[in-house]
């Protein structure tokens, strides 16, 4: 198994490598040169696996000889444990009329769907250092990120403690909510280090964007990167998809769910094309997006088009604010083989690199109309404002029986709605999966003004999980730095050599 990258001029590369590099050389993503062939007898023999077992099969196709098959199961069930579900990722019923589900994905330490890639993705780097050092060598490895809440939490829960790591989470002074703040600075562990910035969370990114692009930096701290475009995310991913599709399957002959995914910067529902592209019976995957909605506009015209103007747009669901989604590269790079390279991986690599170099100096670019058809016959999407992101909460919680819906889940499950009647369509029986990317109790300011401004009370201590409760008060550690990247670097120079 070998992997490329989305702008055609780095090849062959291993699964190993492109973890632990992140970004390709060219500025591209890696995604895979040829997408492995499942087995022929899957749906059987996978059919009552559990969460880790369903992944190591998964996994395993994807790491050619890099990981044996014996550690990928080991590193997986390491990162599962850490969940508070032996289902890991449990499907419920939202609405039974509708045949509605919820596959909640926040049952990770820091209840965010995130965890489910990062748990992972930490013992990964683990392991490949400690294998490189066990032939000798010192080789240790430098995390830098920036986050406006949600990634930066699970990225620390999935590295702290590791050896040979060192991480380095950059967030907005006193723009992240309070309970992101303590979930991410509680944790006392010597090799996380929490760096609050003056400034803004484009701020940080810009910084880590910056030491990214100092070679000598990168090469000399070995700096790697657990944003979403690290292919690890994506491929952990995967697996929920195929666990839903096994649990509806245990109470629905030959399902094809719809999929609806409530989607920021695309690394999510990513999976679900990938789980697609394998094989997996997958009626439609249906891209929610709050009111940044570049994804939603593109389905609509088939132009990719920044809202300049009016910039990134605070909504009530923070963790899908986004200008551009990164990971969509990786998509219309398929999108720019069959339809405007006539199916050559390398003249696709030069579509993609002209496609950005367009959004880079005007803001957008446009596909051709083949390209267009062939984007809609995978994705359905549709856009959720925040009114309705309340509203949505506000009904839910008021039925009987009642769920709480997060705003980000709740901008999936609206959208959900405005595609009835096309689900309809594909058959009266079909069934809607809406993915639950977070628990309500981390985004507890926005559920409680929806349930409140809808006249309803919501004892907010009875849905606390116990991770929470006491959590402000704990210790704390997180360092303060100027708003710039020489700083910064000075900052981590500084960390590493004590
Ligand atoms: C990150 C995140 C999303 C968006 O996922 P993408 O992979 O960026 O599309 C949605 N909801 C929550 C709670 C998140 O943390």
């Amino acid at each position: 198994m070998k992997y490329r990258s989305t702008r055609g001029q780095v090849t062959g590369q291993s699964f190993e490598s492109v973890v632990l590099e992140g970004l390709a050389a060219d500025g591209g993503l890696y995604i895979p040169e040829h997408l492995p062939t499942l087995p022929s007898d899957w749906q059987t023999q996978w059919a009552s696996l559990s969460f880790a077992e369903l992944a190591t099969e998964l996994i395993s196709l994807f790491v050619g000889d890099d990981v044996s098959r014996a550690d990928v199961s080991t590193l997986v069930c390491k990162s599962y444990s850490t969940f508070s579900t032996t289902e890991v990722t449990p499907l419920v019923d939202l609405e039974r009329e509708s045949n509605t589900h919820i596959l909640e994905l926040f049952h990770g330490p820091t209840f965010a769907f995130k965890d489910v890639a990062l748990q992972f993705l930490g013992n990964l780097f683990e392991f490949f250092l400690e294998r490189r050092n066990s032939v000798g060598g010192a080789h240790k490895i430098t995390v830098v990120g920036a986050t406006s809440g949600d990634t930066g939490s699970a990225a620390i829960y999935g590295l702290r403690g590791k050896k040979n790591v060192e991480v380095f989470i950059l967030h907005p002074e006193g723009r992240v909510s309070p309970i992101q703040e303590a979930q991410m600075t509680t944790v006392l562990d010597s090799n996380v280090h929490n760096v609050s910035i003056p400034g803004t969370f484009d701020d940080c990114q810009d910084i880590v964007k910056q030491l990214f692009g100092r070679p000598d930096f990168k090469r000399e701290h070995s700096l790697g990167a657990i944003n979403s475009i690290n292919w690890a995310r994506i491929l952990a991913q995967i697996t929920y998809y195929f666990y839903a599709y096994f649990t509806l399957r245990r109470s629905v002959k030959d399902p094809r769910p719809v999929f609806v995914v409530p989607s920021g910067n695309f690394g999510d529902i990513l999976a679900g094309y990938y789980a697609r592209e394998l094989g997996l019976p997958v009626g439609k995957l249906a891209i929610a997006t709050n009111a940044n909605d570049i994804l939603d506009r593109f389905l609509r015209t088939g132009r990719y088009e920044k809202n300049s103007e009016e910039g990134v747009l605070a909504t009530p669901s923070p963790a899908m604010d986004i200008l551009v989604s990164s990971n969509f590269e990786r998509f219309l790079w398929y999108l720019a083989r069959d339809h405007e390279a006539g199916g050559d991986a390398e003249e696709a690599g030069r579509v993609i690199g002209r496609w950005m170099e367009q959004l880079r100096t005007s803001g957008s670019f446009a596909v051709c109309h083949a390209a267009l058809t062939a984007a809609r016959q995978a994705f359905w999407s549709g856009r959720c404002s925040d009114q309705d992101t309340y509203a949505t909460i506000a009904k839910y919680y008021a039925r009987d029986p009642s769920y709480l819906l997060d705003p980000h889940t709740a901008v999936g499950v609206h959208v959900a709605e405005t595609l009835r009647s096309d689900i309809d369509k594909l058959g009266a029986d079909t069934h809607t999966i809406c993915l639950s990317t977070a628990h309500p109790a981390k985004f507890s300011e926005a559920v409680l003004k929806a349930v409140n401004e809808n006249g309803q009370h919501l004892d907010f201590g009875s849905i606390l999980p116990p991770a929470f409760i006491g959590l402000l008060e704990m210790p704390r550690r997180c360092l303060t730095c100027d708003n710039s990247a020489d700083a910064v670097a000075k900052l981590i120079v500084e960390q590493i050599s004590k």
